[in-house]
């Protein structure tokens, strides 16, 4: 029987290795943090949670909705407005805004522990590099100290890309799957990103829920209030 492995636990490993599993393909997933979700991440504070990564998923497939539904999620009623560089703000796009914004009462990460389930997930384990086997096929998973994680017919790397890149430089594979794949992911830049959650005594009076910075010359790109969120906020400090 084949057997995958999947670096990652965050939305794409979880959904790829759900897919596998209900096709009846056997795969462990390797994560390196003591939980699932990656960037869809989710930290409460003071009673108040706060989603610092994504901040809430919408759903262009039947499929995504019904999982939503399913995970009880709920829609983020008021809408996204819109501001520039020079700090003007304007209401955003109606059709954006008629699509549902999906979000969780117990934060994002709930998207993310509905879809681990039944999954062999490996948690506090960092993939550094993959050993080709040569006799038996198939790769060797090994962590930073050069100790054996585990054995897979094929691997399935999920990280970002500069971390998938240093994955794939510090391996041992055929030279001419190697050169092409690093070739491809260096072309991936990422731009780094501050999360700052601010606690406020109550909902400041504002018509949206969110504000987005459309030509990116604004040094904020992202504001948003959690208050929208059913089950973020205390009750005593929502309005
Ligand atoms: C601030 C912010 C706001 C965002 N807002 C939105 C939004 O509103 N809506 C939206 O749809 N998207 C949003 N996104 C994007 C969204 O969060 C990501 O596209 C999505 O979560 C990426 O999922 P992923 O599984 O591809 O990667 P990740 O979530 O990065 O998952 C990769 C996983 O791999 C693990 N890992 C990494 N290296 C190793 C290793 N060597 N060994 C083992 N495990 C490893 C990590 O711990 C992580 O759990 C936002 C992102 C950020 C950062």
């Amino acid at each position: 029987m084949v057997h995958i492995a999947i670096v990652g636990a965050g939305v794409a490993g979880l959904a790829a290795a759900q897919v596998l599993k209900r096709r009846g393909v056997a795969c462990t997933v390797y994560e390196k943090s003591r939980g699932v979700g990656g960037r869809a991440a989710t930290r409460t504070v003071a009673g108040v949670t706060f989603d610092h990564g994504a901040q809430y998923v919408k759903a262009p497939t039947a499929d995504l909705e019904r999982l939503f539904l399913e995970t009880h999620a709920i829609d983020i009623e008021r809408p996204v407005w819109v501001f520039n560089a020079a700090g003007t703000i304007r209401e955003g796009d109606p059709n954006q805004n008629a699509d549902p914004k999906w979000a969780w009462e117990a934060g994002i990460t709930a998207l993310s522990k509905a879809m681990a389930q039944g999954l062999d997930i490996r948690f506090e384990v960092q993939i550094d590099h993959l050993e080709l086997l040569s006799g038996q096929g198939g790769y060797r998973l090994l962590d930073a100290a050069g100790n054996n994680m585990g054995h897979a017919d094929a691997v399935l790397l999920t990280p970002p890309g500069p971390q998938t890149a240093a994955i794939v430089a510090a391996s041992t594979l055929l030279e001419r799957f190697q050169v092409p794949l690093l070739t491809e992911l260096q072309k991936v830049t990422y731009r780094r990103i501050l999360a700052v959650s601010l606690l406020y005594a109550q909902r400041p009076t504002l018509p949206w829920y969110a504000l987005v910075n459309i030509d990116r010359r604004h040094p904020i790109s992202w504001v948003a209030c959690e208050h929208d969120k059913p089950g973020h906020v205390p009750p005593t400090m929502r309005c």
